[in-house]
């Protein structure tokens, strides 16, 4: 079966039978209609007026399958959509705009190689010890507890890839400190920090200035995250012992050119 489109309203109607005169819908004349096409098309018939001046079944329904998909986009389903476009595009300018900042975020802290340079090198003096470092250590407020004086000084951070630790305790009940010992329980100390885990080092002993000293060198993991590796100096001195702790990534080779370098410059005061 065909179909006449209304020229008033634009709906279809079935071409049922020869009859049809008047639209489905609005109830307007169609301009042509059958009986008046015939008399010009003496050899016609109902399907070849119906192809000429509408459209076929196919095509109906066709047109009504597009229809009902519209009907079903209604304006919320629209709104969604733009909404969800908006996002899109917004996301990806972002993106684009801030990429190589938000991946230096999340990036593990690196040592500028800038800070490599020995002219950036200053000496900090400890009580029992003095190192070169590429940055300024400041004291923190001193943490005294009954029978002992402890003090740090500490440099750097996240933004510079590298902690310089120097941690000074003083036993005032004790006239000597066992190296081993200090040592120990330093590295016991860090261990049990919060957040630390994978914890690993082994241990050498060596000599500063003529002294004995031991040196840990190891890694551990910070928040599950982030691999960081560290270098840590304990010297003992009469009732003293000082710690130097060195951090930075693990995998940071001007870290550990930093460190390394660090640590050699140890001297006794
Ligand atoms: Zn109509």
């Amino acid at each position: 079966m065909n179909y006449m489109k209304c020229q008033h309203c634009t709906e279809y109607s079935a071409l049922k039978s020869e009859y049809l005169t008047f639209c489905d819908h609005c109830g307007k004349k169609f301009p042509v209609i059958y009986k008046d096409w015939l008399a010009h098309h003496p050899d016609g018939n109902l399907d070849a007026f119906g192809l000429e001046n509408g459209i076929s079944g196919e095509e109906y329904a066709a047109l009504e399958r597009r229809k009902e998909r519209k009907a079903h986009f209604t304006p919320r389903k629209k709104a969604t959509l733009a909404f969800g476009i908006i996002c899109f595009v917004a996301v990806l300018g972002l993106s684009f705009l801030y990429g190589p900042y938000l991946m230096a975020f999340f990036r593990e802290p690196r040592v500028s190689p800038t800070l490599l340079h020995a002219d950036q090198w200053r000496t900090f003096k400890g009580h029992l010890i003095r190192i070169q470092t590429p940055l300024s250590l400041r004291p923190e407020s001193p943490d005294d507890r009954p029978n002992m004086r402890k003090k740090a000084f500490q440099a750097g951070g996240r933004a510079e890839g590298i902690v310089i630790r120097m941690e000074e305790s003083v036993f005032l009940a004790q006239a000597s400190v066992v190296l081993e010992e200090a040592a120990q329980l330093t590295a016991r100390e860090m261990e049990t920090r919060p957040g630390v885990s994978r914890f690993s080092y082994t241990s050498r002993e060596l000599q500063v200035d003529g002294q004995p000293a031991l040196l840990q060198q190891g890694t551990y993991v910070l928040q599950e995250t982030s691999p960081v590796a560290f270098q840590s100096l304990v010297f003992v001195k009469g009732g003293s012992q000082v710690q130097l702790l060195v951090t930075h990534s693990a995998d940071d080779p001007a870290g550990k050119q930093a460190a390394d370098k660090i640590m050699t410059s140890i001297h006794m005061n």
